[in-house]
């Protein structure tokens, strides 16, 4: 059923390394070849073999209005009739600035990037910068972008590959990485009791999403954010993943917890390639050409990206995330009637229109635990679902996410197919 994308598959790997443009894309820890994609609307994708899936990678996260929405695909057609990209500044990024401004509470001004990874290198440079401190801590399993000194103990597809710690990455820049286990308030204390007054700040996913779902402790980002202040470091929120996908004002306004520099990617760029930071404006005002902090980027801004992005924006209401809600509510129950039928564990994690499920009696709360998860499980279980139309992020530490075009019959068919699957594999 996959003979298209397995001719595909062996042209590319010649082509590009693993066949791919970025690792997780390649399927290797669900061994099998990956799927080539060929179009997709709402929350259906459809390979180059012509198969259906229910899609709850949305391309890992940005789609949360689905794929091919129509407002933003017209948008962009008509974007893209007065040019594509200027080199100069556009009405287009002041409305987006100002969207994202109103919604996520601690932004007070903001710079346009290309990715996420461009987001938060530059605001590891501005805090740095900004505090004349060199060291930056982060959590085990959080991913941020493939920026060095964010590539230790990094989750996503580096925890996915078994490479937490990537080769290439200096022992100097290493060596000012200080990382400490997620919703843990000693380590993070003891970390700071010794480095404290070198760290220029505190990276962390307000809900981690890239060693699986892992949201925060009750107290745990109050207890962040105290320290931070009292030790002068600041506390940046890498909303890539969590923006706009949490809550309507975005995971900060969903715990109330205010950073003073905040990532953004995905969501707000609706599909384009889009990142942002932002936050205090006495923090912004030191990048250049205000400050003499420098980041720059030939397509920031870009006309298209930004036009996708506020149509997107512009379309979630806070009705959106009580949406997002009550399908995760169906899908949560599901699937643990499913697996107690079935006599095998599952923990399931949730926030807004992110879940993980892990195979594991629980709690899943750090890497460690997410790590409990039942690997072999997860890539037989996998297969199985795509032949039954359902399509998750191809690693255990990715999360699925939801679309405003997910339905409840949606999450019915993904919750059988659920129980077809552990029906063929308990009979194997
Ligand atoms: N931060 C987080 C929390 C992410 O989830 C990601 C990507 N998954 C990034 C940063 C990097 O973004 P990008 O892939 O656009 O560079």
């Amino acid at each position: 059923m996959y003979e298209k994308s397995q001719e595909l598959y062996q042209t590319a790997k010649e082509l590009m390394p693993g066949g791919v443009n970025s690792p997780v894309r390649a399927f290797k820890s669900v061994g099998m070849d990956p799927l080539f994609i060929d179009r997709a609307e709402g929350a259906r994708t459809y390979d180059v073999d012509g198969n259906e899936y229910i899609d709850y990678v949305l391309s890992f996260g940005p789609l949360i209005l689905g794929h091919s929405d129509r407002k933003v695909v017209d948008a962009l057609t008509a974007a893209a009739q007065k040019g594509t990209s200027f080199g100069a500044p556009t009405r287009l990024e002041n409305e987006l600035a100002e969207l994202v401004i109103e919604r996520v509470p601690s932004v007070e001004m903001l710079r346009m990037v290309s990715s996420g990874t461009e987001a938060t290198l530059a605001a590891l440079r501005l805090a740095r910068g900004f505090t004349g401190r060199n060291k930056i801590l982060k959590f085990e399993g959080c991913y941020h972008g493939h920026s060095d000194s964010l590539l230790i103990k990094a989750g996503s597809g580096v925890a996915t590959l078994g490479l937490p710690d990537s080769p290439g990455v200096p022992e100097g820049t290493a060596k000012n990485t200080v990382t400490v286990p997620y919703n843990d308030e000693e380590s993070l204390k003891i970390a700071f009791d010794k480095f404290g007054d070198d760290i220029a700040a505190v990276i962390m996913e307000p809900v981690a999403g890239n060693m699986g779902v892992v949201p925060p402790k009750d107290g745990y980002l109050k207890f962040v954010r105290e320290l931070t202040e009292e030790n002068g470091t600041l506390l940046i929120f890498d909303e890539v993943m969590t923006g706009f996908r949490v809550g309507y004002n975005s995971a900060q306004g969903h715990y109330g917890i205010k950073p003073d520099l905040t990532c953004l990617g995905k969501v707000i760029g609706g599909g384009l390639p889009v990142g942002a930071y932002g936050g205090r404006r006495d923090i912004m005002e030191h990048i250049a050409p205000v400050g003499n902090i420098y980041q720059a980027g030939t397509l920031s801004g870009n006309p298209l990206a930004m036009t996708a992005g506020l149509e997107t924006l512009r379309q979630l209401t806070p009705e959106s995330y009580e949406h997002f809600n009550k399908l995760g509510d169906m899908l949560e129950s599901g699937l643990k009637k499913v697996f107690s039928k079935h006599d095998l564990p599952i923990t399931v994690n949730r926030a807004g229109s992110m879940i993980g499920f892990f195979l594991t009696e629980g709690p899943v709360v750090d890497f460690d635990s997410a790590n409990t998860s039942d690997l072999n499980l997860f890539r037989e279980l996998y297969q199985e679902l795509l032949k039954e139309g359902v399509y998750l992020p191809p690693s255990q530490f990715e999360g699925m996410f939801l679309s405003t075009k997910h339905t409840p019959e949606d999450i019915e068919r993904t919750i059988d197919a659920f129980s077809t699957a552990l029906d063929r594999l308990a009979t194997k």
